[in-house]
């Protein structure tokens, strides 16, 4: 046998036999996927973008020493002794609101009056609320003594010129979005944002808003994999290709575009899965099945398109087996692209709210709304875990991971929960 096609059987062999575990194809997916060129983008449209520099001030935040209370600026030594009962009585220079500049300096027996945020005078080293004042026209009784640098809010405090404030691989949300405004970055350099193909394969399909006829149902994964794609920072691309090889050959071909492809459908084992053929004569395929439960077939393969190699991902046309293989694996490959630095979910160790079965041999990935509970949490299954229901996923927050080797569980014993959103608790329910 030449040597091509043997390794081509063996290949077979392999690719027909063996199933990845679900950490091993991540660490796959990792290893084949780049971090995407930066670009420098305008301040207005970076919200979701993930930093590629780190953000060095040059600034010092706040500029300048102000006050943090609407009140007076004084100097402490001279209310040491000021109480309720025993006022202490300064004569008021000027009123210094926020933007202004003081014009007179603080010495004993005098005071400004100054707004939250104005520049704090000369001489100065305290503010006194107004609360705690009797205020008069051009004098003031202050109630209360207060130690130096009270209710001052010193020049660099909050940032200190050279400091790095914001690091590389950071998401941009509204924090760091605020905060790249005060330091008058009108450009960041960012991670540009992966740009990713959808195909939804299946001769059944129907878009929204047209009639179904029999056996016909509507498209929904495009619509899931594009939000989630989206919230993952990508710009997001949605074709149709039906069950034709050839339209999806064609379609892939002419994705050179793209920093990523994801199939939804055609890649098990049926009569008319296109995904499967492309992808086994056309491209390199690094895995196809894996040890989970929902989202076994899922092919991962690099599609080599002139200069540039595209991931593929194949997913499952189920629509939670879609959703869950994505999760698992999509989403990190999108994040890396950007360089981010946090991939995986956060998990919770979470007290099941009843018994619960698993298949042995396969990573489950449970469907659960995972609520606090005490110092703990609870993780209520939404129903029904086959594949196709993509109500139960609807009323999901997260994805319980039951190991391999675990096939039942009791009311009460600990489980690990993806959070894949968190609970906005006064809304959640726990519905079946
Ligand atoms: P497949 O993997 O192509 O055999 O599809 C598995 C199941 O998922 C079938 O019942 C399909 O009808 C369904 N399915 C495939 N693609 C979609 C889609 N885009 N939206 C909703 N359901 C789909
Ligand atoms: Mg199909």
């Amino acid at each position: 046998m030449p040597k091509a096609a043997c390794r081509a059987a063996d290949f077979n062999f392999n690719f027909m036999r063996t199933l990845v575990t679900p950490d091993e194809a991540r660490q796959i997916v990792l290893d084949n996927i780049e971090v995407l060129p930066s670009e420098t983008v305008t301040h207005a449209l970076v919200i979701g973008c993930t930093l590629a520099r780190d953000i060095i001030s040059d600034v010092q935040l706040p500029p300048f020493d102000n006050s943090a209370m609407d009140g007076y600026a004084v100097i402490a030594a001279d209310i040491a002794n000021a109480a309720q009962n025993a006022p202490v009585k300064l004569q008021i220079l000027e009123t210094i609101a926020a933007g202004q500049f003081p014009q007179r300096e603080i010495t004993s027996g005098v005071c400004a009056r100054i707004m939250t945020g104005a520049p704090l005078p000369q001489g100065a080293d305290a503010v006194v609320m107004r609360e705690d004042t009797r205020e008069g026209e051009n004098e003031v009784e202050i109630l209360v003594s207060v130690p130096p640098a009270t209710s001052i809010r010193r020049a660099g405090s909050d940032v200190a010129r050279g400091e790095t404030v914001l690091h590389d691989g950071t998401i941009i949300g509204a924090a760091q979005w605020g905060m790249l405004a005060s330091l008058n970055q009108e450009n960041v350099v960012v991670a540009r944002r992966p740009r990713v193909l959808i195909i939804t394969t299946g001769d059944e399909l129907v878009p929204l808003g047209t009639p179904l006829q029999d056996g016909q149902i509507r498209d929904s994964n495009s619509f899931a994999l594009s939000a989630l794609a989206q919230n993952c920072g990508a710009i997001v691309q949605i074709k149709h290709v039906g069950d034709k090889a050839e339209d999806l050959e064609k379609t892939l071909e002419s994705a050179q575009d793209f920093d990523a492809v994801i199939t939804s459908g055609g890649v098990s084992a049926g009569d008319f899965d296109p995904v499967r053929d492309v992808l086994k004569a056309r491209a390199q395929v690094h895995f196809w099945k894996i040890a989970m439960k929902p989202g076994k077939p899922v092919m991962f393969a690099s599609w080599k398109n002139g200069e540039k190699t595209i991931p593929i991902f194949g997913l499952p046309g189920n629509p939670v087996s879609v959703m869950v293989a994505f999760e698992q694996f999509v989403r990190l490959a999108l994040l890396k692209m950007q360089g981010r630095r946090a991939l995986h979910r956060v998990t919770v160790c979470a007290k099941l709210s009843g018994p619960l079965r698993s298949p042995a041999g396969k990573t489950e990935f449970v469907r659960a709304l995972v609520l606090p509970d005490g110092d703990g949490w609870t993780a209520h299954l939404t129903g029904d875990q086959s594949s196709g229901r993509l109500s139960t996923m609807t009323r999901a927050n997260a994805l319980l991971v039951i190991p391999e080797g675990t096939t039942s569980l009791e009311t009460g014993q600990t489980v690990t929960a993806q959070m894949t959103e968190w609970p906005e608790i006064e809304i959640q329910s726990v519905g079946t």
